[in-house]
């Protein structure tokens, strides 16, 4: 029988103010009308962004009291790289305090004048990282997603055809392929496992490594499960696991499909770019076992994974 409710139960309860009319138009113009400048105690519906804003587990909460505060070595770092291992096994697995502290890493390392980075869309924080090492950043997304009135299964897809065009114009100018799931920045469109698939055989065809932007992967699984042909019967888990097999690294907002208020990460297999990785991580984030976080971050991000 198919489930009509949500598997959980909600037992907390946070009184709301609520706002009039007036009110809310006033607030509206002493904010110049940007939402981003309004106190969040006066809005009384929220939809700002899901970033950092969803509920934790009672899981999560217990997790949070089981968080080892050590310096190097926690217990607690143990624990999350090996959720996220099941997931994604990249070889190296670094903490950050936020998915765009996890992007200036990367970009450092691998940006530079002359330098171009694909993506299907930039989100706002990556392209502004990309350029601020100077390095071009270009989107590529096919053209359906580019139509909001166009109905489409994989409105995030990358269009292979102009990826092919420029890994055959400038491949030495491109350090990685990035690919964004779901494509925030294209209106949280997925991108199909056949795109994935087939961004990484062109990545390999020209040796670069493939990147995902990875902020909303249980979220694309979902709609590979939903809308892609062979993908029905299988686990959200599985999906994931196939996504990550294709990919060469990733960075995270642990914001988002990592149910934390706080946390990311940079992954990668390259021995040589997690070495530049963790001496950058040292110098602005923390040490390697706790980024930028609290061992309870990292607990909390475990069990969300
Ligand atoms: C949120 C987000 C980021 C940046 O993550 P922060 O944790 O906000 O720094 C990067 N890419 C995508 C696709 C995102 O949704």
């Amino acid at each position: 029988m198919k489930t009509i409710i949500e598997p959980f139960r909600i037992k907390s309860v946070e009184p709301l103010r609520m706002t009039t009319n007036t009110e809310r138009e006033t607030y509206l113009k002493e904010a110049n009308y940007n939402l981003f400048s309004l106190k969040s105690d006066d809005v009384l519906i929220d939809l700002l962004t899901d970033s950092g804003t969803s509920a934790m587990s009672t899981k999560q909460w217990a997790g949070i009291q089981m968080g080892d505060e050590s310096y190097a070595g926690s217990p607690s770092f143990y624990r999350f790289e090996k959720a996220l291992r099941e997931l994604a096994p990249f070889r190296h697995i670094i903490p950050t305090h936020q998915g765009r502290a996890a992007e200036k890493i990367l970009f450092s390392i691998v940006g530079q004048k002359g330098k171009v980075i694909p993506n299907n869309t930039h989100f706002d924080t990556t392209r502004a990282n990309v350029e601020a090492t100077t390095t071009e950043a270009i989107d590529l997304v096919k053209k359906e997603g580019l139509d909001p009135q166009l109905e489409h299964p994989f409105k995030g897809d990358m269009d292979l055809n102009r990826l092919r065009d420029l890994l055959e114009t400038r491949a030495d100018d491109v350090p990685l392929v990035m690919l964004t799931i779901t494509n925030n920045s294209g209106g949280g469109q997925p991108v199909s496992m056949k795109n994935i698939r087939e961004t990484k055989a062109l990545c390999e065809e020209f040796g670069k490594p493939l990147f995902l932007d990875a902020c909303r992967f249980a979220e694309n699984a979902y709609f590979i499960k939903q809308r892609e042909e062979g993908y029905a019967d299988k686990t959200p888990k599985e999906i994931v696991q196939e996504i990550f097999s294709y990919a060469d690294g990733m960075t995270m907002s642990a914001k988002k499909d990592a149910l934390v208020n706080m946390g990311g990460w940079l992954a990668l297999n390259d021995d040589d770019l997690a070495m530049n990785a963790r001496n950058l991580l040292i110098l602005t984030e923390g040490f390697p076992t706790y980024g930028g976080l609290s061992g309870r971050d990292l607990d909390a991000m475990a069990i969300g994974l």
